[in-house]
């Protein structure tokens, strides 16, 4: 593709690389167009190419600029659990062997980071050196910077200085035991020269990440990104994206923010505001007046999901102003009970209220996110989602309305990590899109059998690693995961196990030893009084399956 890198906009000035510089391929395991819009993405390279003492080049499935013949370090950004055949491409690409085991003094060193590998790196261990756990401003400087002082030993030694670095978790130095090939997990040994457990590192500055590159190439084109907030103090019991990223941080607006957007806008008139939840940030309100003067009216502004209970007439006419169509609000479901229970402080009414306000406002579609498969959810519970689509075709008559569904998934560093996938959830899912089909929403209903295969990696332990090579000659899908499972019968759980199964509280978790923010005395606390609150309004303990839940707590 001739002249892509040529549209691409920088933001940032690249270093010219001293001749001593380690030399590192940076890539992401999908397309460039998928790859270069991805903010976590952008802000590495950004990190790396400022540095003269490394020579930096990116990597995608179909572009690369050129690679080093040998180099030292190969990285790469796991967002998307099923884009690992990717990774192993490359490794191979770089003839380099595909287990950290067999590599050697000479092969890179293979490092990876991401909200997949932060949450649960297990499945993907065995095939990496190095993983960052956490926030990139704090652990890339870090990691280079140890790495450059053990750059000439031999990899052992290099692999326990790096050990030793906050937030570098080295799989190998962990040895996971089991209580017997498809049994669960007994206890995780670490090196006597390691540390014990590995601490997620969290980044406190008032700037948060924006883009370094803006392109047309990019699957969002042209657009500039800023990130408004990390994380979010909700806690919704299944969130990952508030949990895993915990403590909630927001950017300066005055300082961060809006010196970051006026940047953009000198590439772009394209603005993207991201964050899990941007509309929490305390001076939203703030920003979107700002955004509301006269020199900012050629902005096209996108905005992630917003909470419905924020949905107010500033953030509706701020965003029909700058040419955004519609809203998304993520309501999960349309019972107040079941809303309780994941703890998404939400009431009916907000709900209506936010679409009131949208359709007042000038904006031309609403879309709901919605779950099935939710702990304690009970056939009335999804009729309850038909039933506020309903409410709401009669109440906003004039939007366009489109209804996500996806299932739920059980994400290790959450409260529900314990629960399994509920097998009733792919015939409510068909429910709802039967129903809310029937009433003209436009519905998109996340495919079941994907959200069969996150929970197997989102809960996976090391013994899937062969498990993943086998699947790749297999074909990445359902059907060639499920292959590979009867090729390996008895050397490791079955399918059951790790994707329906309820597990016991007291069980070890195969990520126990990569630790955050929450406390996983907090997790439990947390599940429980999720499940209580169910049980206060129904006298059982119930989980999504309808089994109780072994506990010790
Ligand atoms: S409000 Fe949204 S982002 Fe925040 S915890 Fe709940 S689901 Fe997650």
């Amino acid at each position: 593709m001739r002249g892509l890198w040529s549209e691409e906009r920088l933001l940032f000035t690249p270093a010219v690389p001293e001749a001593t510089a380690v030399p590192l391929v940076w890539a992401y395991p999908n397309t460039y167009s998928v790859g270069i819009t991805s903010l976590g993405y952008q802000l590495i390279w950004g990190l790396l190419a400022q540095r003269p003492d490394v020579r930096v080049s990116r990597w995608f499935t179909d572009e690369r600029e050129p690679l080093a013949t040998q180099p030292e370090l190969i990285g790469f950004s796991l967002a998307w659990e099923l884009d690992y055949p990717h990774l192993l491409d490359l490794l191979e690409q770089l003839q380099t062997p595909l287990w950290s085991r067999e590599r050697q003094d000479g092969h890179p060193l293979v490092f990876g980071g991401g909200p997949v590998l932060s949450a649960n790196p297990e499945p993907f261990a065995d095939f990496l050196d190095v993983i960052l756990l956490g926030d990139a401003e704090e652990l890339i400087p870090r990691f280079l910077d140890a790495y450059l002082t053990v750059r000439h030993q031999d990899r052992q030694e290099q692999l326990l200085h790096l050990a030793q670095v906050p937030g570098v978790y080295v799989p190998q130095f962990y040895q996971p035991k089991y209580a017997a090939p498809t049994g669960h997990l007994e206890t995780v040994c670490p090196h006597p020269e390691a540390p014990p457990q590995v601490q997620r590192q969290v980044y406190q500055g008032n700037r948060l990440a924006v883009s370094t590159v803006v392109t047309p190439r990019a699957a969002w084109e042209n657009i500039y990104m800023v990130e408004v907030v990390r994380s979010c103090p909700e806690m919704c019991r299944f969130c990952l994206a508030s949990y895993l990223t915990l403590p909630f941080r927001k950017a300066d607006v005055g300082q961060g923010l809006l010196p970051a957007i006026m940047q953009g806008l000198t590439v772009t008139d394209r603005i993207g505001l991201l964050g899990p939840s941007v509309t929490q940030h305390p001076e939203f309100p703030a920003l979107l007046t700002a955004l509301n003067q006269p020199e900012f009216d050629q902005v096209r502004l996108s905005i992630a999901s917003v909470r419905a209970a924020t949905v107010d007439e500033l953030l509706v006419t701020t965003l029909a102003r700058h040419h955004t169509q519609s809203l998304t609000i993520a309501v999960e479901s349309g019972s107040e009970r079941l809303r309780q229970v994941m703890n998404k402080k939400l009431d009916q009414a907000d709900i209506y209220r936010a679409a009131q306000v949208t359709q007042q406002g000038g904006l031309k579609g609403l879309k709901l996110y919605t779950m099935v498969g939710v702990p304690t959810e009970t056939e009335a519970d999804v009729a309850a989602t038909v039933q506020l689509g309903r409410e709401l075709r009669q109440l906003v008559p004039r939007l366009r309305l489109s209804v996500g569904c996806s299932t739920f998934v059980p994400k290790a560093q959450t409260p529900w990590q314990w629960l399994g996938v509920n097998p009733q959830a792919e015939k409510r899912l068909q429910f709802l899109a039967k129903q809310l089909g029937k009433l003209g929403v436009d519905v998109r209903p996340e495919p079941y059998k994907d959200s069969l295969v996150q929970a197997l990696l989102s809960r996976g332990d090391r013994r899937l690693g062969p498990l993943l090579l086998l699947t790749r000659e297999y074909g990445v899908s359902l059907g060639g995961i499920r292959r590979a499972f009867k090729e390996l019968r008895g050397q490791l759980p079955p399918w059951d196990f790790y994707v329906h199964q309820d597990w016991p509280a007291d069980r070890p978790l195969p990520w126990q030893h990569l630790t955050g923010t929450v406390t996983l005395a907090m997790l439990h606390q947390h599940r429980q009084r999720s499940l209580e609150r169910y049980d206060e309004k129904n006298g059982g303990a119930a989980d999504g399956t309808g089994t109780t839940i072994a506990t010790t707590d």
